[in-house]
């Protein structure tokens, strides 16, 4: 069989690798709009979290295996079409993920200062669409709105010491920003509680260890128990987390020269400003049957950034039925068509960790190796052919494995690398290569 994957993120890498087992004959094309693979473990997972990121070496040996092949700098919606591809291959896997972010939808959203987590994050880690960001991070208060483990990651990136980051791949620009910004409280904004709150414990504790920076946290907005119906499990995450914000919250806070303060029960309202972001306007919730419910009680916050991370979108690509609501492909268990699928957060929206898009893998492989075997697609012949004749230059796995040995080599000293910021870099050092090679 031939097979394409759009995209080389974990749910892609997870598909190719069920697939390999699934059908070992069968030949696996895995195509890339950046030269790099691995979407959000390269451009999500957070810096300073490099064992996260340790996953990418067993992707690494799916795509060395002999069935797969990587396709780099080729972007599906510009390079070619889904319908394109659909006529190649026997099946066509969709796993773009959900790169936008979701909006606010408050008034002076569209203010200079406003960011999305997508293009913030995607800054910090050296996503070339975000390289000219520039956040405004030029006052001592910045907002980051939500309550999950990607508002936990941009708060502690953002007060986090030159030497806590040293060993973490913060790309260069990002981490001199960072460094010359006068910031020294972030607050993260929760429009329900601390027993709603999504972040982790592991991720949660880690505040209460940063070298330069204290938790604040109103041991008033702390209930004595955790009410509600829960699952077990998911009671006893939220006792654990209740139980370290309340170690959090007797820490001394004069003890570090910057904070993080968990700021629960608040909904944005409207970002006000003259041009650019100054300040957010905040409603007091309550919760009710887990539900955040208005006050009609309102406060300002001065600040110089907002960064709003509340969750992702899909992609909508041409051929593909889009649920507009829920940001992903209609599919039924990830079976969009007749050999058509999606997998990861294109199927299922913007939830779970690396892990989880492991049995989405394995449950759209297994749907594939039942469909017919006497197609005559010509899969990556003519791939590379349509390719070629419109001049696209690919970046293979070899490619890949180039940059990455350079990134490694251009690292300072501690660092695990130091990315290349934009896909020109990435393509000019690959030239240079060559040459030295040649
Ligand atoms: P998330 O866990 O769904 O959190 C989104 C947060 O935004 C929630 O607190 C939500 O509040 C809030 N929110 C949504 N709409 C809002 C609005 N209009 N106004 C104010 N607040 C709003 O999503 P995420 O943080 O983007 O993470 C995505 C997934 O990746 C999660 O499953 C996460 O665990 C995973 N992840 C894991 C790690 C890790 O393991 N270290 C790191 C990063 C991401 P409500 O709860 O009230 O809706």
């Amino acid at each position: 069989m031939k097979i394409a994957i759009i995209g080389s993120g974990p749910s892609g890498f997870y598909t190719a690798e069920a697939l390999t087992k699934r059908a070992p004959d069968s030949e696996i094309d895995i195509i890339e709009r950046l030269p790099t693979p691995y979407g959000l473990i390269r451009g999500g997972v957070a810096p300073d979290h490099q064992t996260t990121k340790r996953v990418a070496r067993s992707f690494e040996r799916t795509a060395l295996k002999p069935q797969v092949r990587y396709y780099g700098n080729v972007e599906v919606g510009r390079d070619l079409s889904v319908a394109e591809l659909r006529a190649m291959y026997d099946a066509v896997v969709l796993a773009i993920g959900a790169p936008f972010d979701r909006e606010l939808g408050i008034p002076g959203e569209d203010k200079a200062g406003v960011y999305g987590a997508a293009a913030f994050v995607g800054w910090y880690n050296g996503h070339p669409d975000f390289r000219d960001l520039s956040p405004r991070l030029d006052g001592a208060n910045v907002v980051v709105i939500g309550n999950g483990n990607v508002a936990i990651d941009i708060a502690r990136v953002l007060v986090k010491t030159p030497y806590e980051m040293a060993t973490t791949d913060l790309v260069d620009y990002a981490a001199a920003t960072i460094d010359a910004a006068p910031v020294t409280d972030v607050y993260m904004l929760g429009r329900r509680g601390p027993v709603e709150a999504k972040f982790t414990n592991v991720e949660l504790r880690e505040m209460g260890r940063l070298e330069d920076c204290a938790a604040v946290v109103d041991p008033g907005q702390l209930p004595d128990t955790v009410t509600g119906d829960f699952s077990d499990r998911d009671r006893r995450v939220r006792e654990r987390n209740l139980k370290t914000l309340r170690e959090l919250a007797a820490a001394d806070i004069n003890a570090k020269r910057k904070r993080v303060h968990f700021a629960f029960y608040g909904r944005p309202v409207e970002v006000f400003g003259e041009g650019r972001v100054e300040g957010l306007r905040i409603e007091r919730t309550t919760v009710k049957d887990g539900r955040s419910v208005g006050t009609g009680v309102f406060w300002d916050l001065k600040c110089c950034a907002v960064i709003a991370a509340i969750g992702y979108r899909g992609e909508r690509l041409d051929g593909v039925p889009f649920d507009e609501k829920q940001g992903v492909a209609v599919n039924q268990d990830g079976r969009i068509d007749e050999g058509l699928y999606a997998v990861g957060w294109i199927r299922r929206g913007p939830v779970g960790v690396i892990g989880t898009n492991k049995p989405d893998g394995d449950l759209v492989a297994a749907q594939i190796v039942t469909a017919d075997p006497t197609s005559q697609k010509r899969g990556r012949i003519e791939l590379e052919r349509v390719l070629r004749e419109r001049d696209r230059r690919l970046v293979s796995f070899a490619d890949w494995q180039r940059i990455a040995r350079l990134e490694i080599e251009r690292a300072p000293e501690k660092a695990p690398r130091c990315k290349f910021g934009t896909v020109d870099e990435m393509l000019t050092a690959l030239d240079q290569e060559r040459r030295k090679a040649s």
